[in-house]
């Protein structure tokens, strides 16, 4: 595990000796963003195999294959899907690579069934539509918070204020539609704010057609405890909040009035 900021250490970490180098980015859950170009030329040079994880992104706003990546997975119980109705997994790349793969799934018997294929397939159509209007709420909604004086901080690739915004323009088509923030006043705050939201649902998933808040600390890093949170950057006060497709100008009066019922 590296501190995924600082690229020369990485570069350091690899040049040890390195046989895969597994990179997540955007990450999750705050938005941290790696050069994929760069740091798979330093895998390469150690020969090492990368694989990126482009569930955040998806293919439509992001494609580690073409900046070098060996091997791209995705979750499609996510944006693929985009409906929250079926978990599945994508992985890309040579047929080398692939073939060693669905050797070994063969072997192990993991299979997606037909109804969830289905669902995914059929998910998968309005792609491109979907993470469009996406991309583009989460950026109006992450500029919206920024403003909010409640608000102390919000991490999206998509901003100028993000410390990695120069490196996601270079390798990204749009800045996806997962954000996060924090508010003032910290857990506490936030236990207050989210049921105060009237559209977005409280839960661990992220991706789908609706939007979807809440904290890592008790959804998707509850098993970290708080010593491992916070050594992975992960503040307690974060709140998660991946846009769906509803008409932004009701997200942002859903968040605003969220906001200002805490004084
Ligand atoms: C959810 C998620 C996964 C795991 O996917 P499942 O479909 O839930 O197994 C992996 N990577 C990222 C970035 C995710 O958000």
């Amino acid at each position: 595990m590296c501190d995924t900021t600082n690229h020369e250490a990485i570069e350091a970490e690899i040049a040890k000796g390195c046989r895969v180098l597994y990179l997540e980015t955007p990450t999750n859950p705050t938005l941290k963003v790696m050069d994929i170009a760069r740091l798979t030329a330093a895998a390469h040079r150690a020969g090492a195999v990368v694989v990126a994880d482009n569930t955040f992104a998806t293919p439509i706003n992001q494609s580690p294959l073409a900046l070098g990546v060996d091997l791209v997975l995705h979750s499609a119980t996510k944006f693929l899907g985009g409906h929250a109705d079926a978990l599945g997994g994508v992985v890309c790349g040579s047929k080398s690579l692939i073939g060693q793969i669905y050797h070994y799934r063969e072997i192990t018997g993991a299979a997606l069934d037909p109804m969830a294929a289905y669902l995914l397939l059929r998910g998968m159509k309005t792609l491109h539509l979907r993470i469009r209007q996406q991309n583009e709420s989460a950026l109006r909604i992450a500029r919206f918070l920024e403003a909010q004086p409640g608000v102390s901080s919000v991490f999206y690739p998509g901003l100028e204020s993000h410390p990695q915004h120069e490196i996601a323009r270079r390798q990204m088509r749009g800045f996806g539609g997962v954000l996060s923030f924090m508010l003032k006043g910290g857990f506490d705050a936030v236990r207050a704010f989210l049921p105060r939201l009237r559209y977005a649902h409280l839960a661990a998933n992220l991706g789908a057609v609706e939007t979807i808040a809440g904290p890592p600390a008790t959804t998707s890093h509850v098993e970290c405890t708080p010593e491992e949170r916070k050594a992975m950057g992960i503040p307690e006060g974060l709140i998660r909040y991946s846009v769906g497709i509803e008409e932004t100008e009701d997200l942002i009066a859903d968040l605003k009035q969220a906001i200002s019922q805490g004084g």
